[in-house]
């Protein structure tokens, strides 16, 4: 087996990071072809793997860290990044391909943290941050850490929230893995879904169905979340801010009403109690309120509404005071937000049980 190039960074360390040049160029070059790597019987476990990766991000919202002892698991470990993106970007759903980039990044998350700071910064220059150690703290120039955060919506991560000193960002060891997780998210959806092939599609025919199979039971799963009592103590902020907003009078936007009557709905309000909510403000019109509300909960149209996910909320201005819990990278829908804090409320709630 051929060492790789750079005595500086193992295979070990492509092995955990595959997204990073090293060892793209170490697949490349030392790699088997894709004929081999797809058929092959030397590359079975590279393959089983692939899936397993894929069907781990959809169960365990990330993939699992493998033992990595010895080069035959190291590059098997390898091989199978570029199976793994084979099957997702076969599957080609945009749901799956984004659980996918964030269970990797989980993965990757994970790895960083357990390891030693020098080699946190070795990993951090291959990302292309400028970055370095000082006076104990990690620290970031400030346009990197900028760009790095971009996505990052909680107060704390602003930038004038920040200890900064000529232009560089300190930060603890659990900020800036934070940072560099962002960076290897971005990286690892670049190119997704990557083109597929009908030589593809027939290789992995049998593991496509066992993907596609696992994603439509855990699309069930989230369908089947009980809301039980409604709690407006648990809606996420931005539907507090929107709440409080129309029970004042505030002029809400469009788009507000709209996301603020959708969500209401999905989490069990009926109509009547929907309208009750909106009876509070000043410039409530029955009529009106009425029929904009049957449209949304689908009584008009036939077509139930479903409240947007956060994104949308951003683009149309009423994502407010977006906090930790929101900052999560699978966090992507107001409903989600509710239905963990709902979980977590109810598991608290059982514990004390318990113990009385
Ligand atoms: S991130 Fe999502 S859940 Fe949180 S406040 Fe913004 S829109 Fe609401």
């Amino acid at each position: 087996m051929v060492p790789p190039p750079d005595n500086d960074w193992s295979l070990r360390d492509m092995a955990k990071y595959p997204f990073l040049e090293d060892a793209k160029e170490y697949i490349k070059e030392e790699g088997p072809s894709f004929d081999e790597l797809i058929q092959d019987r030397l590359w079975g476990e590279a393959r089983k793997r692939g899936k397993e990766r894929v069907l781990q991000t959809l169960n365990e919202g990330r993939v699992l860290i493998r033992d990595l002892e010895g080069e035959i698991k190291q590059e098997e470990e390898l091989f199978s990044y570029p199976i793994a993106r084979m099957l997702v970007s076969s599957v080609g759903d945009d749901y799956l391909l984004r659980r996918y980039t964030l269970g990797e990044a989980e993965r990757v998350s994970e790895e960083i943290s357990r390891e030693e700071d020098d080699k946190i910064l070795k990993l951090s220059s291959r990302l292309d941050l400028n970055s370095d150690k000082r006076k104990g703290e990690f620290t970031v120039h400030f346009s990197d850490y900028l760009e790095s955060t971009e996505r990052l919506r909680s107060s704390g991560w602003k930038l004038v929230n920040q200890d900064l000193r000529d232009g560089r960002v300190y930060l603890g060891k659990r900020r800036f893995v934070r940072i560099l997780k962002e960076k290897v998210s971005s990286i690892i959806s670049e190119g997704l879904p990557a083109p597929t092939s009908d030589t593809i599609l027939e290789k992995f025919n049998s593991e496509l169905e066992d993907i596609k199979e696992e994603l439509e039971s855990v699309r069930t799963r989230m369908e089947e979340v009980d809301m039980g009592e409604v709690e407006t103590e648990l809606f996420p902020p931005c539907m507090k801010k929107l709440l409080a907003g129309q029970k004042e009078g505030e002029n809400l936007s469009h788009e507000g009403r709209f996301a603020l009557t959708a969500f209401l709905k999905k989490v069990g309000l009926s109509e009547d109690e929907i309208i009750d909510i909106f009876r509070e403000a000043p410039d409530f019109d029955i009529d009106m309120a009425s029929y904009q509300i049957q449209h949304i909960i689908g009584e008009i149209s036939g077509t139930e509404y479903n409240p947007p996910g956060c994104d949308t909320m951003k683009t149309n201005g009423i994502c407010f005071n977006p906090d930790s819990l929101c900052d999560q990278d699978w966090m992507n829908h107001p409903i989600s937000y509710y239905s963990i804090k709902k979980k977590n409320e109810d598991k608290d709630q059982e514990e004390k049980e318990e113990k009385e």
